[in-house]
């Protein structure tokens, strides 16, 4: 965040002062803190420098998806995550995509900015420390003010068309738009600092110990323009961070989205596309604590062929017995799309035969449609299963939320 500098400085100020007038007391002394945990010591703002080990494209070269499995080393740093976790992922934009932008609003990027109170080339500053990809409905409204684009202007006017145009919109493109040309401290206005972005842990540390795993899905779209945009932070997992060689992550733990304590509890666990990876993670810990509880997992996706990431270990994981039951949905493989939602309600009766032994259901991926989908296939369920009425099926689902037998981590 922008103010993490200036609150940083501020503390480091507070804390000699105390200390200084603590000192002048002369009856008490001032005693380090040691750090509560060992990972603490890595954080958003101070964030650890891994090495990239594995980048691999994991979906097919037929599928117009491209998901990677991703690994980094985290040495000796003391990094402790928990399944459930994400990983923090500070990245580096496009030089293309950042050459591009000075072109359209007429600058070189020699041009010297400050930047924390260094002064670093305008280039590098859309590199390292601004974002170049995403953009929001103030900056659309700041380049309209600039440009005095009729467009923009018009948008400015209607919040909500404003909102849905910054969400597909890249700054590349509003520039283009706007078709002005801006001095460096106009463009500088206008930008918003760079903010790392947050990918669900894959793995376990039970199981990789110095490792961390994620799955990341490429974002890729075309705009109406013809041009191909990519999203910042993946494309930098995806193509840019193995030239780079490290990355800067650290770890945002999440209470709400953590495996039972009690390793004999069932799980059912639903997470199709990227929203596999925390079970991935699951899975890895179930398999180390040699939990006794059950697992069930519902994954989906386009096609089999293509799409249907890390097959192998499910497979060896139902061979061994640790995935007790798994379902697939391939929206793609046949005439009528089938989705995760629809493989729930084919299984109604053991779902709700699983959780009225005491199963925790997790959810993962996307918030949009999925998780909503997924939320009314377990309504109906209990609904049919439990033969309740809509509101006390509801109402079930949600002592199954505050009891925390129903988790999502959904973006
Ligand atoms: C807790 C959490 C866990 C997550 N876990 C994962 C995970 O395990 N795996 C994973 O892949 N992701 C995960 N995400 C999502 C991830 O954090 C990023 O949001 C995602 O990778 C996109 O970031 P980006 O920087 O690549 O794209 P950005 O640069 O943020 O976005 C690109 C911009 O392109 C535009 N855009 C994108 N798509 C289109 C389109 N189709 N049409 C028009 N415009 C478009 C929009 O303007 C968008 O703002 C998680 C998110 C959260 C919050």
């Amino acid at each position: 965040m922008d103010y993490e500098a200036t609150a940083s400085a501020w503390r480091e100020q507070t804390l000699a002062e105390v200390k200084q007038q603590f000192q002048a007391s002369g009856d008490a002394q001032v005693v380090p803190l040691h750090q509560a945990t060992s990972h603490a010591k890595y954080t958003k703002q101070s964030p650890y420098t891994a090495e990239l080990l594995t980048c691999q494209r994991i979906t097919g070269r037929g599928s117009d998806k491209a998901v990677y499995h991703i690994e980094f080393d985290l040495d000796e740093s003391g990094i402790q995550y928990q399944p459930g976790d994400a990983l923090g992922v500070w990245y580096q934009n496009d030089p293309v995509l950042a050459d591009a932008i000075l072109a359209q609003v007429g600058l070189s990027g020699d041009e010297s900015v400050a930047v924390d109170g260094s002064a670093v080339s305008l280039r590098e500053a859309l590199i390292t420390d601004y974002e170049i990809t995403a953009s929001n409905p103030q900056q659309i409204t700041a380049l309209a003010a600039l440009s005095e684009s009729d467009t923009l202007t018009a948008l400015t006017e209607d919040k909500a068309a404003l909102r849905e145009f910054a969400n597909r919109t890249q700054l590349i493109d509003a520039l283009t738009l706007a078709d002005v040309t801006l001095n460096v401290e106009q463009f500088q206005s206008i930008l918003r600092r760079l903010t790392p972005r947050l990918y669900s842990i894959a793995s376990s540390q039970a199981e990789v110990e110095d490792e961390v795993h994620l799955t990341v899905g490429l974002v890729e779209y075309q705009h109406e323009s013809g041009a191909s945009r990519q999203g910042g932070a993946s494309s930098f997992l995806a193509h840019r961070a193995a030239k780079a060689e490290t990355v800067k992550v650290f770890v945002e733990h999440n209470d709400n989205f953590k495996l039972p304590d009690n390793d004999a509890t069932p799980i059912i666990m639903i997470g199709p596309g990227a929203g596999i990876a925390p079970f991935r993670a699951f899975l890895q810990e179930r398999e180390q604590r040699e939990a006794q509880g059950d697992n069930w997992l519902f994954f989906g996706d386009r096609t089999f062929t293509d799409d249907f990431l890390y097959q192998v270990e499910w497979q060896q994981y139902l061979k061994s017995g640790l995935l007790t039951r798994m379902d697939v949905a391939f929206s793609r493989d046949q005439a009528e799309k089938v989705y995760v939602q629809h493989r729930l309600r084919e299984r109604a009766e053991a779902v709700w035969q699983w959780l009225s032994n005491g199963a925790y259901l997790y959810v993962c991926g996307d918030a949009n449609q999925m998780a909503k989908d997924v939320h009314e296939a377990l309504i109906e369920i209990v609904q049919t299963q439990g033969q309740q009425s809509r509101e006390q099926a509801e109402a079930f689902i949600n002592e199954l939320r505050k009891d925390k037998r129903y988790q999502r981590d959904v973006y």
